[in-house]
């Protein structure tokens, strides 16, 4: 039984890449481009799986 490595998934996940405009600030804080929220670099990832939208659109969204 030999071992085989070959189903190794790379769990590279870069830190630039995620499915959303963000704009990184101060190194730390993302603010998405949608919707113009402020992100840390951890909820930032999360927030590029979720929907959202303009802010201006919804001015009564507070
Ligand atoms: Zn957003």
């Amino acid at each position: 039984m030999a071992e085989v490595q070959q189903n190794r998934p790379s769990a590279r996940t870069p830190d630039d890449q995620i499915g959303k405009p963000f704009l990184v600030i101060a190194g730390k804080i993302r603010k998405c481009l949608v919707c113009e929220e402020l992100f840390t670099r951890q909820e930032a990832p999360k927030h590029a799986n979720v929907v959202c939208q303009p802010r201006s659109e919804y001015p009564e969204h507070e």
